[in-house]
């Protein structure tokens, strides 16, 4: 039976590089006989321009039936001055939402090949791979109240979770450590927050059914020194929504280039939507210039996680690797020497690489 993937391109580079994805799981497709049907729509700026809405009926019903989204990116400077219920991101949040993605996955992986990118010291970096988990829809950027009081000299956020939302994102935390080195770190503060006890309680529990995955709690403030100074120690990290979105841009910079890293937004049930981290670069769109990888490395992720295919995800990651160290690299890596090539070329190394080794 055929994959049902909805592929939404949307602005600036996300067009380009969904274009690299799209040849690279086709190539997947032929070197392990799997077959994905593609359905294309739109989203964001693109979307608003072509049918005044950056969430159209049709993109948003193919995406409740589809198995899996990918998406390019959304946005750009066209459409900045709309009203904040109108804007092209308006419409990643309407799918995240009424798709119930509640786990976001961004790995960091740092490549030997790129290791002179990062601010960081080499013998810090080298080696890392870690797999962050942050909840997507509930904590502090979701409870109620949320307003100004007192004639507007003062304001409230409510940081609220209910057991079954902290369950669900553990049990996906401790299931991905299961498939990979075993250790998983919850992050919380739970010296100071009513909701971080909580927290630490349901991980303690869960723990049980997971005797083969070792376990630790972290403070988030010594979680974010830790990241910088020792991210060997980390496996996987499992973390509430305000926490993981600080952390997870903290650990980008263990890699080096925004064009590198890929994410993933996930359910229970394996639907999930992914999409590179970064943003759609207006000031190279359209020049065949971006790096591929992130969007590369984010079908890859759709592989392992929505179609349970770790060999076939795991090919990609590795041809990634290799092309990066037979020195091919896009103008973003900032690296001297070696091969600087455009979206294009990238992508057929890759390729190159995927289909010779299997
Ligand atoms: P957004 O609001 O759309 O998220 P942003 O501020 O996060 O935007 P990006 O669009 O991600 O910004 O771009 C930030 C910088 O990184 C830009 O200079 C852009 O050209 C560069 N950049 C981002 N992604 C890539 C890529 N895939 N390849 C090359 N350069 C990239
Ligand atoms: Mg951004």
């Amino acid at each position: 039976m055929k994959k049902q993937v909805v592929l939404l391109p949307g602005d600036g580079i996300g067009k380009e590089v969904m274009e690299s994805a799209k040849l690279v799981l086709n190539t997947v497709a032929t070197e392990y006989g799997h077959r994905f049907a593609f359905h294309e729509h739109a989203i964001g700026g693109d979307a608003i321009d072509r049918y005044g809405n950056p969430l159209p009926d049709d993109t948003l019903k193919a995406c409740q039936q589809a198995e899996a989204v990918l998406l390019g990116s959304v946005g750009g400077k066209k459409w900045d001055n709309l009203p904040a219920n109108k804007r092209p991101e308006k419409g990643l949040l309407g799918i995240r939402k009424q798709l119930g993605l509640f786990a976001n996955l961004r790995p960091i992986k740092s490549f030997p090949a790129l290791e002179h990118v990062s601010p960081l010291k080499q013998e810090v970096i080298s080696g890392s791979d870690i797999l962050i988990i942050r909840e997507l829809t509930g904590g502090l950027y979701f409870g109620q109240p949320s307003e100004r009081r007192e004639n507007g000299q003062a304001a409230v956020d409510t940081l609220y979770y209910q057991r079954y939302e902290i369950e669900r994102i553990v049990d996906k935390a401790f299931q991905s450590a299961r498939k990979r080195r075993k250790h998983l770190t919850s992050v919380d503060k739970a010296n100071v927050l009513e909701s971080s006890r909580l927290w630490r309680e349901v991980v303690e529990e869960k723990r049980q059914q997971y005797p083969d995955v070792t376990v630790d709690h972290l403070l988030v403030d010594a979680a974010a020194m830790k990241l910088v100074t020792s991210p060997d120690q980390f496996d996987v990290m499992v973390t509430e929504n305000l926490f993981g979105d600080i952390l997870s841009d903290e650990a980008s910079v263990l890699t080096g280039s925004l064009g590198m890293l890929p994410s993933a937004s996930v359910r229970s049930d394996g639907v999930g939507l992914y999409e590179p981290v970064h943003g759609s670069a207006p000031d190279i769109a359209g020049r065949g210039m971006a790096n591929p990888i992130g969007m590369i490395l984010s079908a890859a992720m759709m592989l392992r996680h929505s179609f349970n295919m770790e060999e076939e995800a795991a090919e990609i990651e590795s041809a990634v690797n290799d092309t990066l160290n037979e020195g091919y690299h896009t103008a973003d890596l900032n690296r001297e020497g070696g091969k600087l090539v455009g979206t294009a070329e990238m992508t057929e190394a890759v390729i190159e690489n995927i289909t010779t080794k299997s």
